[in-house]
């Protein structure tokens, strides 16, 4: 039996949780961190966002990790560390289409919607091809020498004075004691259920489902409209190099594509609309979908999946949410603790948004009495945060029978996310802590608007009367005016943003 002693146990070695043991070690704790698996291996959740990149490049100035900070921009990405896949992400690209319709390409972009978020291909946010990423910053804390079991099942948690956590690794019993347990399993959420903690689920109003692989082969959306007699002149960037959604009815695609041309993509469908019919297999039900949207269908036309080896993997309900994300000696990270959708790209962010806050509190409060209260602001934060997504993402599954709608309902959270990046950027004021929330999520103001865009559309039909999409319009245009400093609502062409972008993006 082999025992491990040290401060803290980070469960989890995707970015998050090697992240936390990297900083946790610079702070000068004894972490030491545990995955049942090894690197590298798929993961999904890949679209990075500028807030994301500020906080990565905020966390490793602040902790001397030099070496992550490259992994903050495409073009310094690219120039440190080429052989680490990503994909170039400029913004959010967004095209609706019609159940047996070809896309028909429209000279005043009715039917699209892009939305720059970096304003060159060098400071260009990226998708993150997970395997490559997460076995990166496992290797970094290998490198840091802080002890790594991959490999390793934790069979039983038992709490006391500290936490005695017995695990397995291959045949050898291990025997961990530590004073903390830090949760970065995600779904998994090992914590969660050792404790037998509540599931708060049912606070959801988003009703999601996924159905996803990672694909080669797939044809470029900027090529397939540019042989459609697309109008891609004023496109503001090459609208492939974005998180591009194809917009559905009652449900949604996303494509990112990475550098070596590999495509994640991903439906989502609400469940609501399209329940789970576990007697459809899933690559059936991905053909169907196909099959239905005949521009899709030929993009996908020589396409061929390439990972997980084998086969798509289709989700029950996404949707999660545990009854609490701290205790006495122990802390979830924010995918741990609940997750809404991946609509917006909300997740990447706001993990790191958590592991900086969880490890600023650890080193201000640890072995002080007032830890409790501080774990205690954090798993609000938490909680306020994923209820303020959820109510984003859900305006957006309710506007999806009209894209003038749907793209009135996206300004809501994009006049939180510019806000928020502008305030972390020091260009507008910010608010005091603990207000300072995700997406301005702490935000009264803003909370009651998006409360009132959602009331505004459970009042109207699936497909919603022209004279009721314009009135919505003007009320989120009307309603975001105080946030709206990026000119949303008023491009110089009609849906095509250039400048949404916080001017921050410098890299030394
Ligand atoms: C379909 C989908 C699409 C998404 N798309 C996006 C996106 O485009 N952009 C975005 O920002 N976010 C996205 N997300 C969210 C994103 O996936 C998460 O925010 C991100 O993966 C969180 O990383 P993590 O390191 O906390 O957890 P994970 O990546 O889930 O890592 C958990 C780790 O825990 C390990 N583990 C599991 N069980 C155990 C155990 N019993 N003991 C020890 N270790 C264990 C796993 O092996 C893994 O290494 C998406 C999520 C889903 C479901």
């Amino acid at each position: 039996m082999t025992r491990v002693t040290a401060d803290i146990a980070i469960l989890g070695s995707g970015f998050s949780g090697s992240l936390t043991a990297l900083i946790l070690n610079r702070l000068g704790f004894k972490p030491v961190l545990i995955d049942r698996a090894a690197h590298p291996r798929f993961a999904i959740g890949e679209s990075s966002t500028p807030i994301a990149d500020m906080i990565l490049r905020d966390l490793a100035d602040t902790y001397n990790l030099p070496r992550l900070r490259p992994l903050s921009a495409y073009g310094t990405w690219q120039d440190t560390y080429p052989h680490l896949v990503a994909g170039r992400k400029r913004g959010f690209s967004y095209f609706h289409h019609r159940v047996g319709q070809s896309f028909r390409p429209d000279p005043d972009h009715v039917n699209e919607l892009l939305v720059a978020a970096s304003s060159t291909n060098e400071l260009s946010d990226t998708h993150w091809l997970r395997a490559d990423v997460d076995a990166f910053l496992a290797g970094e804390v290998r490198r840091a020498g802080i002890p790594f079991f991959d490999n390793t099942e934790v069979t039983t948690l038992h709490q006391g004075e500290g936490w005695r956590l017995a695990a397995r690794r291959d045949d050898e019993p291990l025997d961990f004691h530590v004073a903390f347990l830090i949760d970065a399993t995600g779904p998994a959420g090992v914590v969660p259920r050792a404790l037998g903690l509540a599931d708060h689920t049912a606070s959801f109003r988003t009703h999601s489902r996924a159905l996803f692989a990672h694909f080669d082969g797939v044809v470029r959306w900027h090529d397939w409209m540019a042989a459609h007699e697309g109008r891609i002149d004023d496109h503001p960037y090459y609208c492939d190099d974005a998180a591009l959604h194809h917009v559905l009815d009652g449900a949604w695609m996303w494509m990112l594509r990475f550098n070596n041309d590999v495509v994640s993509a991903g439906l989502m469908l609400d469940e609501r609309r399209h329940p789970l019919d576990e007697s459809i297999a899933p690559e059936e039900e991905w053909q169907r979908w196909l099959r239905r949207y005949p521009s899709i269908h030929e993009q996908f036309d020589r396409a061929r999946l390439v990972d997980p080896p084998g086969a798509l993997i289709r989700t029950k309900p996404l949707q999660r949410r545990a009854a609490r994300a701290v205790g006495r000696a122990w802390a979830l990270l924010p995918y741990t603790a609940g997750f809404v959708d991946p609509l917006h790209s909300t997740g990447i962010a706001h993990s790191l948004y958590g592991v900086e806050r969880l490890v600023a509190l650890l080193k201000q409060h640890w072995q002080s009495p007032s830890l409790e209260a501080a774990l205690h602001r954090y798993e609000q934060a938490l909680f306020r945060e994923l209820a303020f997504i959820d109510k984003l993402v859900a305006a957006c599954y309710a506007s999806l029978g009209a894209f003038r709608l749907f793209t009135a309902s996206t300004m809501l959270y994009f006049a939180g996310a510019i806000t928020f990046e502008r305030q972390r950027a020091g260009l507008i004021d910010q608010p005091p802590s603990p207000d300072r929330l995700f997406l301005c999520a702490g935000d009264a103001a803003l909370c009651r608007i998006v409360d009132e865009a959602l009331v505004r559309l459970s009042a109207m039909d699936i497909l919603p009367t022209p004279a009721q999409v314009e009135a919505f319009e003007t009320f989120v245009e009307t309603a975001i005016q105080p946030y709206n400093t990026a000119g949303l609502f008023h491009p110089e062409v009609p849906n095509m943003y250039h400048h949404t972008a916080a001017p921050i993006q410098t890299i030394s």
